[in-house]
């Protein structure tokens, strides 16, 4: 049996991915400092310990004590206003604890990472759909600290013989089948979760940043791919790693352009409920269109997202937003794997 390290394995992917490594019979450690994850998020068969990566010692510790054949990394700041505002907490986070994980694994003889990067590395698209060859242009922080690790192992691969595939996600949305596990964020900024909460009446309205775009109905489009089909593209890249497969960079999305209207529709008709809107002028640093091409991720990694349609990947998260509408923390007693 396989054994991984999931770094940030309490988040909202993290979490996923453990859940379909675990039901893939992979042996799994989570390290996470749950400063932005949650203790109930992680599986109760995968060993859990509670620290940061920054932590040298106590990664040393564990690749000591456990025998890891593959690292997933999710460990990072992801708030992209936030990376605008105070830098530092991301370069410090992301690109320095990265560094500090890479470090622990060299010196542990562990050869294969699979590192959570994002589509917030191309910034403003001159095509759609994004090829993984297109240019790189970050127009936040957290994009660029993201760009800066995709680089770092690009030259530690060269240089150590560090194996890695990056994953460049777009929309990450829904949630487990099971409805135990989903988005949870102590400030909710993505789409998808505020409207359900505004069809839940946690929330008055749903705002639409930006009705001005040059899409179809005016609204910013995105390409939205269900969290369980990431969670698969992470076992399938560990797997190539192991087997021997050379170091790349992919993306992953459903490959289905969305507007905001459309989600706030589709909302509406899986939850049957009202969903007021609010027009308000664009959001900062917001693309207008971001679609991926996942051809690539398709070919070298036999990938393919199984959730095309997105009224399904809603109606997860809507299973998940209505059982638990305060997230992990009050129905945190009752949850039962
Ligand atoms: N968005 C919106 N209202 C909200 C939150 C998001 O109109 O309350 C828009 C946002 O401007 C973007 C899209 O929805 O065009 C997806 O935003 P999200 O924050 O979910 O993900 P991002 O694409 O920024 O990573």
């Amino acid at each position: 049996m396989k054994n991984v390290l999931v770094v940030g394995g309490a988040g909202y992917i993290g979490s996923h991915t453990v859940f379909e490594l675990i039901e893939n019979d992979f042996s799994v450690v989570v390290v996470d400092d749950l400063s932005t994850g949650f203790e109930k998020a992680i599986h109760k068969d995968a060993k859990f310990y509670k620290g940061n990566i920054k932590d040298e010692e106590f990664l040393n510790e564990i690749f000591k004590k456990e025998k890891i054949d593959g690292v997933i990394h999710f460990a990072a700041f992801s708030q992209v206003g936030e990376s605008v505002l105070n830098p530092l907490k991301y370069y410090e986070n992301n690109v320095y604890g990265t560094m500090c994980l890479l470090k622990s694994m060299i010196k542990n003889n562990v050869n294969n990472i699979v590192f959570s990067s994002t589509a917030a590395v191309y910034g403003e698209p001159k095509k759609v759909p994004i090829e993984e060859t297109d240019e790189k242009s970050p127009t936040n922080c957290y994009g660029e600290t993201k760009l800066a690790i995709e680089n770092m192992l690009k030259w530690f691969n060269n240089a150590y013989g560090l194996n890695h595939v990056c994953f460049r996600y777009f929309n990450a949305a829904g949630a487990h089948k099971s409805g135990l596990i989903g988005e949870a964020h102590s400030f909710e900024t993505h789409l998808i979760p505020l409207v359900l909460k505004v069809a839940l009446k946690q929330k008055d309205y749903i705002s639409i940043f930006g009705t001005d775009y040059n899409t179809k109905d005016k609204t910013a489009v995105r390409d939205y791919v269900h969290v369980q089909d990431l969670a698969t593209a992470h076992i399938k890249a560990l797997e190539y790693l192991i087997n021997g497969g050379k170091s790349d960079v992919f993306n992953l999305g459903s490959g289905i352009p969305c507007s905001v209207r459309e989600i706030i529709n589709a909302a509406k008709e899986v939850t049957g409920l009202n969903i007021p809107v609010k027009e308000e002028k664009r959001r900062e640093g917001d693309p207008s269109i971001l679609t991926a091409s996942f051809l690539k991720a398709k070919k070298v990694l036999n990938w393919e997202p199984k959730h095309k349609n997105i009224k399904e990947i809603i109606e997860s998260a809507y299973l998940w937003h209505k059982n638990n509408p305060e997230g992990y923390v009050v129905k945190a007693m009752s949850i039962n794997y």
